[in-house]
């Protein structure tokens, strides 16, 4: 900009405007016009220049006199010529020309833009003499306002906050970056103040604080800080403060560049968590990291080197490269090296397995494995990964060895060895299992069907369903198929595994072939032992019977002989008789009940009874013979015994009988003491002591086996059939107990057996205890008369004998159609019925009376007599019709107890018989 217009008031003076002349201010104005930084130029109405100044000479180039008489045309460019005529026009009108822009056009043909105004000069008559234009280069001031313009555009569309803010802290300006960041435009906001918009409260007086040091004249650069967004949300900032001072330097503002750093914070904090992260994950990671350049220097290791190498870092870094070559195991450095060096200069890749030695000479597996490298200032790097992998090469080898000791034991394994995939193909057998099979080796096996093994394919499912339900399966005997077809017998134990074809199926097994034959050997022999055993069993039950019929008639005539007049040495010999005759018949009973046992054909009874009673009955069975041997025999019962129990009390009877017996036969002197007591279990207790002879402790073992007797030599003093203990332990067994002994050579013996009974409720015990008295003692009170039917006619006189002497009137046939015969001329009150009987045998015969009975509504009792002493003969009876039950040799006392049983409830006959007895068969009486 040049110059300025002077106005007349400001014109200096000269000691006073009085004292000048015309002609001095004439030429003060000249030589001000000539002085003029303006160009002012004089002209004609019609734009002939007329005078040039020195403002002009500078703006245009021309000097006056190259100028002066060529028109104002010549000054203007070719696109302002029409304005300037238009204002030449006017000019000559005599009208002013108000400030217009335009281009002008120097001497040497720049174009310049110029500020163009033209006043008209008058003379004193207000004649137009003239034009005086005044032309000012305004290029300058373009450019200016250009540039100002720019900047305003700058300032206006920049990304970053730039606000001004005048001295009262009031918002000046306010641009669209400002906008962005606080939220605020810039009508709300210019105008106010900055405390009640943008500064939170807590950051006050930081601002305050800051405001005073740039009105002070200072520059606050880029400090951060927090400002209020109009949303009330806070942003972070980045702040440059600057001091706006007017053209004198004083300070009238402050501006302030804001960037919001908000996101840059955050991005900021990630990387420096990012950062931290990455160191802890480096010092914490197992692997060594390192880097290493190609002048063998140690760039980088992680500080985990320390716990691989056993050196320190700085040991580490000092040793350079060479710490690693150095101390790889003298097998693996020429290798290692080579690699490395293709790696380095070529790229190739490394990856290498090694072991290096520690500080301390342990040796340790690594392996390393480069991960790049690179250049950078003309250096060669390059880093990689070191793991100690110590652990997993051990595990390896051991896996390795115990892969190998599992190979060896699969492959010569005596037993076959095998694996399968569950679809049933072969996928491994050792040479054993092949040849187990008939194959010719392993390969021959492998790769065929499991199929190929089965003879039946259901076998082969039933063992994958076994294999299904439990993942495994043991001892499973087979009949395989041989690769020639013949069979052979294994045993198998299976597994499932996991394997690479899915669930697998792993084994092994054996050739029980042999096995298997010998068992069948042995089966086959026992079951002929068994055979022959039942054939023993019913030899003996046979023998019994036979031997039990002429017993029969021995003892019944023998008794009905004492029972004539006789002199009394033949009442001694037929008294041996008897006895003799009911020791044998015991003998006979004790082989038949050992057949029964063996045979499992012993039931044992369930009826209610008294214990005390049967051991006190059994005692005083004894009383005759201990007082001969000058011996006493004592019972004792713990207080808290049962009244009543449930079980079988002539069982009981036969083994007490055994044991007392026994105590007596091998006692001289003393007593013999039976004992019962309850035990905690409710089982009862019964011991027999006795000061006898006693048992060694070597026969004690052998005692309870059949036919044992303690010594041969007492055998013969005492004579025996060497049963008796066998009989009682197995009878103790049924009834759940056991039995053992304790006993002193030369001081006697205790034999104490357990039982098991049931317990009766105590309401009922009295009317249902069995009564064990004779029942020869309860007499008939009528006299009735019987048919008896028997083929063996020593026992059709016995029982005719036996019916008389108690007053019965017996009538007797010897078979069945005899009897039949019998009852159709007369009638009887009952029939006494052998059972086996040559032509129509007992059965027959009673289905044939019952028969008949159908029309005449009456009832027979019928009393079956049978030899056979075996189960099962008594259901039989009954169930051909038969009322009741007994067997032979017939006793007065069964016989009667029998008849009483046949004959109607209401019946006179027996009023001391219990309605509830039930039907017994005293086979083993001894
Ligand atoms: P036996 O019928 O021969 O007596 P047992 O089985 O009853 O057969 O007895 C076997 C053997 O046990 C007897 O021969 C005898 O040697 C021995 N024995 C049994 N009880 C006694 C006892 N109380 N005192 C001594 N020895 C006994």
């Amino acid at each position: 900009m040049s110059g300025k217009p002077v106005e007349p008031s400001s014109l200096p003076t000269f000691g006073g405007p009085a004292e000048q002349t015309a002609g001095d201010a004439k030429e003060f104005l000249a030589s001000i016009v000539e002085q003029s930084e303006d160009a002012i130029i004089g002209c004609t109405p019609d734009g002939t220049i007329v005078s040039w100044n020195r403002g002009a000479r500078k703006l245009f180039g021309y000097r006056s006199q190259e100028i002066i008489g060529k028109n104002l045309v010549v000054l203007a460019t070719d696109e302002a010529t029409p304005t300037l005529k238009t204002a030449i026009e006017r000019m000559k009108r005599g009208k002013a020309i108000f400030p217009f822009d335009g281009n002008g056009v120097t001497k040497d043909g720049r174009h310049i833009e110029i500020s163009c105004s033209a006043s008209p000069v008058k003379d004193a008559r207000g004649r137009l003499m003239g034009v005086a234009a005044i032309l000012r280069d305004i290029s300058e001031r373009k450019r200016a306002d250009e540039a100002r313009a720019l900047l305003a555009a700058v300032v206006e569309s920049s990304e970053e906050g730039i606000l001004a803010v005048s001295l009262d802290k009031k918002v000046l300006s306010w641009n669209r970056g400002a906008e962005a960041i606080y939220g605020y435009s810039a009508e709300e906001i210019i105008g106010k103040s900055v405390a009640s918009t943008i500064i939170p409260p807590e950051r006050m007086e930081e601002y305050d604080r800051s405001f005073g040091r740039v009105l002070a004249g200072e520059a606050l650069v880029r400090f951060e800080s927090q400002r209020y967004r109009n949303d009330g949300r806070l942003v972070e900032v980045a702040l440059t403060f600057c001091p706006i001072k007017n053209q004198q330097g004083q300070v009238v503002g402050v501006s302030a560049v804001v960037r919001d750093i908000t996101q840059a914070n955050a991005t900021r904090q990630a990387l420096r968590e990012a950062n931290e992260n990455y160191g802890a994950l480096i010092q914490t990671m197992p692997d060594v990291i390192w880097m290493i350049d190609s002048n063998d220097q140690i760039r980088f290791l992680s500080p985990n080197t320390e716990k691989l190498f056993g050196y320190s870092i700085a040991e580490c870094y000092a040793r350079g490269i060479s710490l690693l070559f150095d101390s790889i195991h003298p097998d693996e450095t020429q290798q290692v090296r080579r690699s490395f060096k293709l790696f380095f200069e070529e790229g190739a890749p490394f990856d290498m397995e090694f072991r290096v030695r520690r500080k301390d000479g342990e040796w340790r597996w690594v392996h390393n494995r480069a991960i790049q490298t690179f250049e950078k200032d003309g250096l060669r790097y390059a880093s990689g990964l070191l793991t100690d992998i110590t652990q997993r090469k051990a595990a390896e080898e051991s896996l390795r060895e115990s892969e190998q000791r599992y190979r060896l034991l699969f492959e010569r394994n005596l037993a076959g060895v095998f694996r399968c995939s569950q679809v049933g193909s072969f996928l491994d057998c050792n040479d054993a299992g092949a040849k187990i099979l008939g194959y010719d080796s392993r390969e021959d096996l492998i790769g065929r069907s499991v199929m190929d093994v089965f003879f039946d394919p259901n076998d082969k499912a039933a063992a994958d369903q076994r294999m299904a339900q439990h993942g495994t399966a043991s001892n499973q005997e087979l009949s395989l198929r041989r690769k020639d077809g013949s069979p052979v017998w294994i045993m198998a134990n299976t597994t499932m595994v996991p394997g690479a074809t899915g669930t697998e199926i792993e084994g092994t097994f054996l050739d029980i072939t042999l096995l298997k034959q010998a068992e069948e050997q042995m089966r086959l022999a026992k079951e002929a032992a068994e055979s022959s055993n039942r054939a023993k069993s019913e030899f003996l039950a046979n023998m019994s019977h036979e031997i039990r019929t002429p017993m029969n008639g021995v003892i019944g005539m023998v008794d009905l002989a004492l029972d004539t007049d006789l002199s009394p040495e033949q009442r001694d010999y037929l008294t041996t008789v008897k006895s003799s005759a009911g020791a044998l018949l015991g003998i006979i009973n004790d082989i038949l009940d050992f057949s029964k046992i063996e045979a499992r054909k012993l039931e044992l009874e369930r009826v209610t009874f008294s214990v005390e009673e049967v051991v006190r009955a059994t005692v005083k069975e004894f009383s005759v013979q201990a007082k001969s041997k000058q011996l006493s025999v004592k019972c004792d019962f713990a207080a808290d015994l049962p009244d009543i129990a449930i079980g079988d009390p002539g069982r009981l009877r036969q083994i007490l009988m055994n044991l007392v017996g026994n105590a007596l036969k091998f006692t001289d002197q003393g007593e013999i003491m039976v004992r019962v007591i309850r035990l905690p279990d409710e089982a009862l207790q019964f011991s027999v002591s006795d000061t006898g002879i006693g048992i060694s402790a070597e026969k004690q073992k052998s005692i309870f086996e059949a036919f044992v007797q303690a010594d041969t030599s007492s055998t013969r003093h005492y004579g025996g059939t060497g049963l008796g203990l066998a009989i009682v332990s197995q009878l103790v067994a049924l009834m759940q107990g056991r039995i053992w002994l304790e006993s002193k050579p030369g001081k006697g013996s205790t034999f104490y057996f357990t039982a098991r009974f049931g317990l009766a409720a105590a309401a009922t015990t009295e009317e249902q205890t069995q009564d064990r008295r004779e029942p020869t003692a309860a007499k008939p009170s009528r006299k009735l008369h019987i048919l008896v039917a028997d083929d063996n006619l020593v026992n059709l006189r016995l029982a005719g004998s036996l019916l008389a002497k108690q007053g019965h009137s017996a009538v007797t046939v010897s078979s069945g159609r005899e009897a039949l015969a019998a009852l159709e001329q007369q009638s009887f009150d009952l029939a006494l019925m052998d059972v086996q009987m040559p032509d129509m045998d007992g059965f027959e015969t009673t289905k044939a009376i019952r028969a008949q009975e159908r029309t005449s509504h009456k009832h027979l009792p019928i009393v079956a007599m049978t030899a056979h002493a075996m189960i099962g003969d008594r259901e039989r009876c009954l169930a051909a019709g038969m009322d009741s039950y007994v067997t032979k040799p017939v006793d007065a006392a069964k016989l009667f107890t029998a008849i009483a049983d046949a004959l109607p409830k209401d019946s006179a006959l027996n009023p001391s018989q219990s309605e509830n007895t039930p039907l017994r068969a005293f086979t083993t009486d001894h």
